[in-house]
């Protein structure tokens, strides 16, 4: 009884303080368009603002203007399962995503700004024993880079995770699997309100419902962008659209081999605290985690279709719901809360592009597949640094615009997530 009146003053006491606090403050000022800036950033995703966070905190460049045709968060920075990892095999692609690793673990404080990372590990599951080979070369590969991992027999994923099926009748029998104590969850729309708010303090103007419909070309080099708003001169022009990076590319006269599909999320019902790690199925594109809230959040492949829709569909439900209950099979009886889509960039080898275009002032930062959240701070430090410093910062000099001219790219396709690929 005692608590239960301690809890409802606490309760009262906190209306009481967000109504003394009336009208709440912005957490961004509200920018309108000047006629020029040093640096225009299309997209106010995650990428593009954590961009003009860097460039001003690391670079001095506060000239700056994050251009979003919609309002901040609406992509799909706010539309992700919010994983985080550095799991990954090939030479830079090892190195980039454990910065980003490395960056999101200070993240909090670096933008003063919870954005609630949850290292609860995650365990990549294989269910045969070539399976498990390649896990054990991705492990030792991580490993060599100083990245933490540890290779798990069918026991210790028992001991582990003791609620998936490992009963002779299961599908997919479980091997063993690969473990990253230092992967988990981080809130999604906090990173996006976290980075707008800290870039909007340092100077960058943040400005919403401003679609660019055009860029300003002047002799082979990109001077500014035509918008909903007017016409915005610049001295350096980035794109960061994520699912429309090709049709905002066609604008500039570039033809980018991405192409856009819809990937869904899906949410059940709140239930007690029961998945305590983020658990990714080796038999199919599927992982699973439990949000602070309880519902069991997962996901799986995109839909093979190009398309620029954001909406779920149910042939996907029922995919994903297979996987789900052939790995746990005590949530069967689970209600389905909501689902919703996302428009994915996807690039033929699975890795981003990021860097200068063949465009004098025209940069570019897109194709992130299924690891573009995973990237969001890694990304927005090494575009800030290419973007200040006319040049690629070391971190993504393998992933140039031209890379499949040079040699045959990075096929990273899903490799965190699935073992399959190598
Ligand atoms: C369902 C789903 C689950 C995912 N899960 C994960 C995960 O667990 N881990 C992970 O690492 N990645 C995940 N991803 C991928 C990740 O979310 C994206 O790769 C990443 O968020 C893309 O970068 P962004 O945040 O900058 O994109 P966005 O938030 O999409 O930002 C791009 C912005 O550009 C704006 N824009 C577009 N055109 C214009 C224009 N003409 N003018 C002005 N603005 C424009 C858009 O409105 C949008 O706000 C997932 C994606 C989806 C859809």
């Amino acid at each position: 009884m005692k608590a239960m009146h301690r809890s409802r003053y606490s309760a009262l006491s906190l209306v009481r303080h967000a109504l003394k606090e009336m009208p709440w403050r912005r957490a961004w000022r509200a920018a309108t368009p000047q006629p020029h800036y040093d640096v225009i950033i299309v997209g106010g995703g995650g990428h593009g603002l954590a961009t003009a966070y860097y460039l001003a905190a690391n670079h001095g460049i506060r000239r700056v203007a994050v251009l979003e045709k919609s309002y901040i968060g609406s992509g799909n920075v706010g539309r992700n399962t919010t994983l985080v990892r550095s799991n990954y095999q090939l030479p830079g692609n090892t190195q980039f995503f454990e910065h980003s690793l490395k960056l999101w673990e200070s993240l909090s404080h670096t933008l003063n700004y919870n954005v609630m990372l949850s290292q609860r590990g995650q365990v990549v599951l294989a269910h045969g024993p070539a399976q498990l080979d390649v896990l054990a070369r991705k492990g030792n590969t991580m490993l060599l880079n100083g990245i933490d991992a540890e290779l798990l027999d069918r026991g210790e994923v028992m001991r582990l995770l003791p609620y998936l099926d490992y009963s002779s009748e299961c599908r997919f029998p479980i091997y063993g699997g690969l473990l990253q104590r230092r992967a988990g969850t981080v809130r999604h729309d906090a990173v996006a309100w976290g980075y707008a708010r800290a870039a909007s303090d340092l100077g960058v103007d943040i400005i919403e419902h401003c679609e660019v419909t055009g860029f300003i070309e002047n002799q082979g080099r990109i001077t500014g962008v035509d918008t909903t708003q007017g016409r915005i001169h610049a001295g350096r022009t980035a794109i960061a659209v994520a699912g429309h990076s090709s049709h905002l590319a066609a604008m500039a006269g570039l033809r980018l081999p991405i192409e856009s599909h819809l990937l869904q999320a899906f949410v059940t019902e709140a239930i007690k605290p029961f998945v305590d790690h983020v658990i990714s199925f080796g038999a199919e594109l599927f992982y699973i985690s439990q949000s602070d809230k309880g519902g069991l959040v997962f996901g799986g492949h995109i839909d093979g279709f190009n398309s620029y829709t954001q909406r779920g569909q149910f042939p996907k439900a029922q995919d994903v719901a297979e996987c789900a209950v052939a790995l746990i099979p005590s949530i069967s009886r689970l209600r389905l809360l909501r689902h919703w889509g996302g428009i994915q960039d996807m690039t033929p080898d699975g890795s981003p592009f990021i860097g200068r275009t063949p465009l004098r002032d025209l940069y570019f930062n897109g194709g992130w597949c299924y690891q573009g959240f995973k990237a969001t701070p890694a990304s927005g430090w090494c575009f800030a640094h290419t973007l200040a410093h006319e040049e690629e910062h070391p971190l993504i000099r393998h992933l140039a615009l031209d890379r499949f001219e040079r040699h045959n790219g990075f096929d990273e396709y899903g490799l965190g997530l699935w073992p399959y690929r190598q």
